[in-house]
């Protein structure tokens, strides 16, 4: 049993006396309120519920019907919750009709280059500000990061152009740091299915976008999310940014099919990030005007202003002028598509 679904008269009394059942089971409960129904979805191991248990739930009076969901994954299935998640981030809604476009440097490298990139992507139609203040680099002799000044720094352009931070939290430690600037905290893909992290960001009541791992499956990637929503936070944001295959043309494979894919196994939103995706800019307009069509939610795109002086990511990196053309370009794609941008 892993789904109650009450009668549309069922009263929060009712709800209170069936989780008190369910904890007696040592389970949780999260419920969810519909515009026609409420359901409660359970929480934990749901193998200890017996069938004469599962009867006697279905016996009580407000309860419609009781199912058992067969994907690992629950609270990220669709099955759980018809209708696409919307998450509003300071009123720019990710899920909804409208397309929205992460954009900026991929590390936060100087206050000049951020000021600078958050102007222009906010010019031309970005709804978000990225940055990297806590860089996970394959080489430690690598380009770090600046930790806390970076994250000072994405606030101090938030202040200017209004636009919502999205940020990387890779280490647990700093969680309360990266929570006081951040409106939506980045899990990278060398960290999905880092559990502790994940268990960590699903006590935040802020939105989290999870990046899909470099080798992961699309199901482990649904069961990360679901680690996250375990712990009460269901404001995941799932982000396509390509896998490793055997293909070394470009930096990844850029897995688009995981689009709609995704839209048929949860109600979570998808965004795709053509910029890692690929790693060569001249592929990352194309590949954006591809991700709108196969419907993604939003993009994630990494924009330089002199790209061939990036500390990191400069070669997949979209000078302001090719990022505002991208934007022109997804517009009719988008329209298209039913959507807008
Ligand atoms: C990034 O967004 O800059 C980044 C490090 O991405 P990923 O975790 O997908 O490699
Ligand atoms: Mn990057």
């Amino acid at each position: 049993m892993d789904i109650i679904v009450l009668k549309p008269e069922a009263t929060d009394t009712d709800i209170e006396h069936i989780i008190g059942k369910l904890k007696k089971k040592g389970l949780e409960a999260h419920v969810s309120r519909g515009t026609e129904r409420t359901i409660i979805g359970v929480i934990g191991d749901t193998s200890r519920v017996s069938e004469d248990e599962e009867n006697a739930i279905r016996a009580i009076e407000a309860v419609e019907s009781v199912m058992r969901i067969i994907k690992p994954y629950k609270l990220a299935s669709r099955e759980f919750k018809k209708e696409t998640t919307v998450i509003n981030i300071r009123g720019n809604r990710i899920g909804s009709e409208r397309i929205h476009v992460i954009a900026g440097p991929c590390a936060v490298e100087s206050r000049k280059v951020v000021l600078e990139v958050a102007e222009r992507v906010k010019s031309a139609g970005a709804t978000f500000l990225r940055g990297g203040a806590f860089k996970p680099r394959t080489s430690p002799y690598s380009f770090q990061g600046l930790g806390e000044e970076g994250l000072k720094i994405l606030a101090e352009a938030r202040e200017l152009t209004g636009l919502p931070v999205v940020t990387e939290l890779m280490d647990p430690r700093d969680i309360d740091l990266v929570l006081q600037y951040a409106d939506v905290i980045q899990i990278g893909a060398r960290n999905m299915q880092n559990f502790r992290l994940l268990l960590e960001v699903g006590e935040a009541d802020k939105p989290v976008l999870l990046k899909r791992g470099l080798s992961a499956t699309i199901k482990e990637w649904l069961m990360a999310a679901e680690y996250i929503m375990s712990k009460g936070n269901h404001q995941v944001i799932l982000c396509e940014r390509g896998i490793r295959t055997f293909e070394t043309a470009t930096r990844n494979t850029l897995d688009l099919s995981a689009v709609p894919l995704l839209k048929q196994l949860t109600h979570l939103p998808v965004v795709v990030d053509p910029s890692h995706g690929v790693g060569k800019w001249d592929l990352v307009i194309p590949m954006a005007r591809a991700a709108v069509a196969a419907g993604a939610d939003g993009l994630l795109v990494e924009v330089h202003p002199n790209p061939e002086e990036a500390l990191s990511d400069g070669e997949q990196s979209l000078k302001p002028d090719a990022f505002r053309q991208m934007m022109e370009e997804i517009k009719p794609i988008a329209k298209a598509v039913g959507r807008s941008v």
